[in-house]
């Protein structure tokens, strides 16, 4: 029996507001605990929330992004929930209006195919607080600081069909809000989560099997590693006459699986009605357009670009988008040195290859876009080769020198191309290597080609590496030739 996988993910953005959702205090992560905690997120008696502006027009700019409708007006329902984390008694969400629509987002596969996966709705919501459970012995320890963080739910349809494209989902939203900048993506500070639903059915067969809700999970590695275990055990259920029950489950990455934690909880479970405390939210033209206005080139787009405009292979464009960072730092550097496939190379050759070694982001890179455009430039007018200009990139990482050039001219790099000079040292190692000499004028002319070279590296060392390999070739060929 052939099966196929179907997967949907709720993914919780904590979107980068500076305040909580329906208060003033402040988001910042790390902070001693309950420190960051008021009256309103511990919805003591009286308090009434205030709604945050930022975190409406962050959900909005989310919608636009990926071509939502944004509904006219949108409300906040209380879900009902006992849980020590959640003074109140209830989160505020949102359940029958939610603030975006349905969109869609284009997510990229492995072999450069995309596939549309589409948007069910987009929600706003506060995060509740936190149970610690290290460092207190047979009692849990609360930290409230996280309670009324904005949330921005974005809940997909059924459509993916394999855990990589369930990774490649993830790693879109991820793109988009960092892009736009509504949310910092950490995903190890928890700013991103998601729910993988996961269920199996015959290949062929028109409905969904049951699902099953693998809650929180954190990072792009575990949502793959999650699916591949539920889906096996929900295979081998079904083959040995079972049936998968619909319930959450919760994934453990250093077991590798997947554990049931509860049966399914229903909407009317949580007695969800309308808050009477916020008014609904309505959002005139004037201020979507606005918004609209506001919106940045975002990486599908620029995705496009790169390979229309600047000729780069789908491989390339993939790459240097995926990150606002890593695409602006490689327009930078076309920018300065206007070779687009040049700059491609660079910045995910040396510079990724330099930035990995020493686990560096590029924001972080000790080479800036300017320099490494500059140090390009000077690949291409032909003042150093390819192998001095490793050389500068590596003095320029290590902060021997504020720019290419000024390398370039302290260490003596440039390239020589006068031709008397390059002859001269051709001449003297021909002089030196009677035996490699003697040796190419006895092989075939077809293995000489191969041969020298020998006589090339030579050159190359007594020029300190500062001589044009393809002329050096070239001259010693002539020269060779002629001894024959
Ligand atoms: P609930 O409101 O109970 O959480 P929803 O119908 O809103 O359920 O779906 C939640 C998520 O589960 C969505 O992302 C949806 O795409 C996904 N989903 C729904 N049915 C299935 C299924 N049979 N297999 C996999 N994912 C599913
Ligand atoms: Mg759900």
């Amino acid at each position: 029996m052939q099966w196929e996988t179907v997967i949907g993910l709720e993914v919780h953005v904590q979107l980068a507001t500076r305040s909580k959702i329906f208060s003033g205090a402040s988001t910042a992560f790390g902070a001693e605990p309950n420190t960051q905690a008021c009256a309103v997120d511990l919805g003591l008696p009286g308090v009434l929330p205030v709604l945050n502006e930022q975190a409406v027009a962050m959900a909005v700019q989310f919608g636009l992004a990926v071509h939502a409708e944004i509904p006219e007006v949108s409300v906040f329902d209380r879900k009902n929930y006992f849980y020590p984390d959640l003074p109140k008694g209830y989160q505020t969400s949102q359940m029958y209006h939610p603030i975006v629509g349905a969109g869609e987002v284009e997510i990229t596969l492995d072999d450069d195919n995309t596939k549309c996966i589409r948007i069910h709705h987009a929600h706003l919501e506060e995060d509740a607080g936190k149970s610690l459970h290290e460092d207190f012995h047979g009692m849990t320890g609360i930290d409230l600081n996280r309670a009324g963080t904005p949330l921005l739910e974005i809940v997909s349809e059924p459509d993916m069909r394999s855990a990589k494209e369930a990774a490649a989902y993830l790693k879109a939203i991820h793109s988009i809000v960092t892009y736009l900048g509504i949310s910092d993506g950490n995903m190890a500070e928890g700013s991103m989560r998601c729910d993988v639903n996961v269920s199996v059915r015959p290949q062929g067969q028109a409905e969904f099997g049951t699902r099953a809700e693998i809650k929180n999970v954190n990072s792009f590695r575990f949502v793959e590693r999650a699916i591949a275990f539920e889906v096996e055990r929900q295979i081998e259920l079904i083959e040995d006459g079972g049936k998968v029950v619909q319930e959450t489950r919760l994934f453990d990455p250093e077991r590798d699986e997947t554990r049931s934690m509860r049966t399914k909880e229903e909407a009317n479970d949580y007695r969800y009605f309308p808050c009477p405390d916020l008014l609904p939210v309505v959002l005139d033209q004037a201020y979507l357009d606005h918004l609209r206005s506001q919106l940045p080139e975002l990486p599908a787009d620029k995705r496009a670009r790169f390979q229309t405009e600047l000729g780069l292979s789908a491989y390339d464009a993939n790459v240097l988008s995926a990150s606002r960072e890593m695409a602006e730092f490689f327009e930078e550097v076309h920018r300065v040195c206007g070779d687009a496939k040049q700059a491609a190379n660079w910045v995910q050759g040396e510079l990724s290859g330099a930035l990995n070694r020493e686990n560096l982001s590029i924001q972080n890179s000790p080479v800036s876009a300017h320099q490494l455009g500059e140090l390009i430039s000077r690949v291409l007018d032909d003042t150093i080769n390819g192998k001095a200009a490793k050389q500068v990139f590596q003095a320029l990482w290590n902060g021997q020198g504020k720019s290419a050039d000024e390398v370039i001219e302290a260490k003596g790099l440039k390239q020589v191309t006068d031709a008397g000079a390059v002859e001269s040292m051709i001449d003297q190692v021909i002089a030196e290597s009677p035996a490699q000499v003697a040796q190419y004028r006895d092989s075939e002319p077809e293995k000489r080609g191969k041969m020298i070279g020998y006589f090339v590296g030579q050159v190359m060392k007594a020029s300190r590496g500062t001589a044009n390999p393809q002329q050096v070739n070239g001259l010693l060929k002539e020269k060779l030739d002629a001894l024959l």
